[in-house]
């Protein structure tokens, strides 16, 4: 480690630091401010956006979580004068304005403000998470637990899968029970075959519940291990379209899940861009024979894709390509070929929205895409020329 030099003055550089902070936070306010305007006059829509938060994460630099805070914190600041007034003058930072959101009322805003103020973060979200389950008793807080439950998955940037979520307390304990099940059931294979664990968990108990929920969802999936079963899921989503929809030739035709809802045209053509396309030939609507199962984007062909784009081609967009689709800029239902060239890693809510029509992706003649909202103007564009055209091939 350096030596501190002698000259620094620290209780004057934390005093500077605290400063800043707080200049920070007030600046933020302004920005939050902003914000819920540009919010209430729709001023992301018509660009391919899900929401403000989204329009925030692609065009500043937050990331979805922070962006997300920022406008929660955005509409409480408006809400909860005393708190905006607290904000502004940089003495509650965004994340203890998104803590007190929720629980504080307008005439009881004296009080939560000055605990804020003199607490952490932390003892901050402490006070609010009891203050929101005092709130709720009997029938309401388990009607509130049902409202709630949730389960998030993800991968975050170092393509590890995340499991967030929130459940009423008795399904929780179920969930417990089986993973804890399952746990034993690891331990005894794994002494009864001698295993030994190649890569040595830094943390083994929870490695271990892991290990165990990996376990039950490949039993879910796959049924007992076998070894003659083969070891691809054998799930998948069937849908029935006419071809004729995928081309447009008749917008207004059929398509809907096996068994299951109608789906639209948009959603269908977004389907076709990368599914696995079984062919049935149908007369009078009884299939008489069956094709071969064919992937629109072989693996190999996506894998390429999402190397080489490694996150969503929206302009700003970060989500990972390894959660994309495979986008096909000349349509597949228009005849687009499955070559690299044509293809980009979009996002479901990207992918879903250019579908929809919110924005148009244009091939230039250098092989960059520039994304055009409803209005016409540009939203962004990917350069790197990945996506030239060769020669030989005609077309959009
Ligand atoms: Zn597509
Ligand atoms: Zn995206």
């Amino acid at each position: 480690m350096i030596a501190p030099q002698p000259d620094v003055d620290l209780d004057a550089l934390q005093e500077r630091i605290r400063e800043r902070a707080a200049g920070i936070h007030a600046q933020t306010a302004e920005l939050a401010r902003d914000l819920a305007v540009y919010d209430d006059h729709n001023g992301w829509c018509g660009k391919g956006m899900r929401d403000c938060a989204d329009w925030v994460t692609c065009n500043l630099g937050f990331n979805p979580q922070n962006a997300k805070a920022l406008m929660v914190a955005a509409q409480a600041a408006r809400e909860l004068p005393e708190v905006g007034e607290a904000f502004s003058a940089g003495e509650l930072s965004v994340d203890k304005v998104r803590l007190l959101a929720p629980v504080v009322a307008p005439d009881d805003q004296t009080g939560w403000i000055r605990m804020a103020v003199e607490s952490s973060s932390a003892e901050v979200a402490r006070r609010c998470r009891e203050a929101r389950s005092a709130e709720r008793v009997g029938p309401e807080r388990d009607r509130a637990h049902r409202a709630q439950r949730r389960l998030h998955t993800w991968y975050d940037e170092e393509n590890f899968f995340r499991i967030s979520g929130a459940l009423p307390p008795d399904e929780g304990a179920m969930i417990q029970i089986a993973i804890d099940s399952a746990g034993r059931r690891l331990d005894t294979l794994r002494s009864d075959h001698h295993l030994v664990d190649l890569d040595p968990a830094d943390d083994p108990i929870h490695a271990r519940k892991a290990d165990a929920l990996v376990l039950l969802c490949t039993e879910a999936v796959l049924g007992e291990p076998r070894a003659d079963r083969a070891s691809s899921p054998p799930v998948q989503m069937v849908v029935h379209v006419d071809y004729d929809v995928l081309t447009g030739a008749n917008p207004a035709g059929r398509g809907h899940i096996e068994d299951g809802p109608a789906l639209s045209t948009p959603t269908l053509r977004r389907l076709g861009c990368d599914s696995t396309v079984k062919t049935l030939i149908e007369r009078d609507g009884v299939p008489i024979a069956v094709g071969r199962e064919k992937p629109a984007v072989p693996p190999a062909m996506k894998l390429k894709v999402r190397s080489r784009d490694g996150i969503c081609v929206y302009p700003g967009c970060p989500r990972p390509a390894a959660r994309c689709e495979a986008h096909h800029i000349h349509h597949w239902a228009g005849g687009g070929p499955t070559e690299l060239w044509n293809l980009a890693a979009l996002c479901k809510g990207h992918h879903t929205r250019h579908h929809d029509g919110e924005f148009d992706i244009h091939r230039t003649p250098e092989g960059d895409l520039r994304f055009v909202g409803r209005d016409g103007k540009e939203v962004g564009r990917v350069t790197g020329g990945h996506w030239k055209r060769p020669r030989s091939r005609a077309g959009p």
